[in-house]
């Protein structure tokens, strides 16, 4: 399904196209993977709109899942290579594609920061396709008890998840709210049961059917953004795309606490709440904001395998490939619950 120019989906409600595509030729340390499952993600809107800027023709996708059917790869420096690129092997793809391996960035765990990095579907071609080739040092093993279909969502809302999660700076027993409800915090709330198991999680919705869903899966308080939890909080993941929910997560804040924005843009409509932030309610007292920049290597593989320990798994749904438009166009009109997900080969 190949992605041509920038469209608005109003304009154009079929951006993809289907079409056949010659199999992607492997160069040196690189892995030709026939493709599952892909997840379909909230970027590929912002991609296909234009908001977040791909090379063209691109073929999208960045929740990849599938099966290592050819690797050139030679050089393998830490042995960790070699385990993961048997030819047979399951393996995912998530948004970091490649990065230069030697800045100060990468040489301190934060690779996600490097001016190299390349994402998958918007540099080099992703995983709405049958076939895609990948540097062998950029895929992850898929552990045996996660299927194609629950990995694909994991890789993305569930490890930029994971590693928001990871800036909160949390100890068990802190209290952590979650601002939003959709793809990600869903899996987060289940990952921080997991790693905190004494903490409270407070979930902020304002969609009724949401807050329902957050305390069917145990978060001890759900309700309106703007309303006051039982709790003061020691972190929140706010993954909304306005201004208001860090306003008013600021508020609820302890002393020393952090808000971390897990979303790759804002909107502009109401941002004058931050001219209008009251210093000593919202912001004295070392509190923090903090934005989540995609993923490292080393987040992808932890949650994998945190997500096989605690038996974290995402809902979803399945669509074919060839009806990728038409998921989009679900995911556009919110008519989601959970994540979408492409079955493929
Ligand atoms: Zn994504
Ligand atoms: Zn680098």
């Amino acid at each position: 399904m190949l992605l041509r120019e920038i469209a608005s989906l109003k304009q154009n409600p079929n951006p993809l196209s289907y079409n056949e595509i010659p199999e992607p030729q492997i160069g040196e340390g690189e892995i030709l993977m026939r493709v599952t499952a892909c997840g379909v993600c909230h970027t590929e809107l912002d991609e296909i709109e234009g908001r977040v800027k791909p090379q063209l023709p691109i073929v999208l996708g960045h929740q990849v899942v599938g099966i290592v059917e050819e690797s050139s790869a030679t050089t393998d420096p830490t042995g960790a290579l070699r385990r993961v690129v048997t030819t047979g092997q399951r393996v995912g793809v998530a948004w970091i594609a490649s990065a230069c391996g030697k800045c100060e960035h990468c040489l301190s765990g934060n690779e996600n920061l490097c001016a190299e990095f390349k994402a998958t579907g918007r540099d080099i071609n992703g995983g709405y396709a049958e076939y895609m080739k990948v540097r062998a040092d950029f895929v992850h093993p898929i552990p045996d008890s996660i299927s194609d279909s629950e990995a694909a969502p994991l890789l993305c809302a569930g490890a930029v998840g994971y590693r928001a999660l990871k800036l909160c700076n949390l100890h068990d027993g802190q209290s952590l709210g979650l601002m939003g409800f959709g793809g990600s915090n869903h899996i987060v709330l289940k990952t921080a049961k997991h790693k905190f198991p004494s903490s409270p999680i407070l979930v902020f919705s304002r969609n009724p059917s949401e807050r329902e869903f957050a305390l069917a899966l145990g978060a001890s308080w759900a309700g309106a953004i703007d309303q006051s939890p039982p709790k003061a909080l020691d972190a929140v993941i706010d993954t909304t795309p306005v201004w208001g929910p860090v306003g008013e997560a600021l508020k609820r804040l302890n002393p020393g606490g952090r808000v971390v924005v897990n979303a790759i843009r804002k909107e502009e409509s109401d941002k004058e709440i931050l001219m209008k932030l009251d210093y000593p309610s919202q912001l004295w007292m070392e509190k923090e904001i903090k934005s989540v920049a995609n993923v490292t290597r080393q987040d992808v593989r932890e949650f994998l395998q945190l997500a096989a320990e605690a038996n974290i798994k995402p809902e979803f749904q399945e669509y074919e490939l060839k009806d990728a438009n038409q998921t989009l166009l679900e995911m556009k009109q919110g008519k989601i619950r959970g994540a979408k997900v492409l079955r493929i080969n």
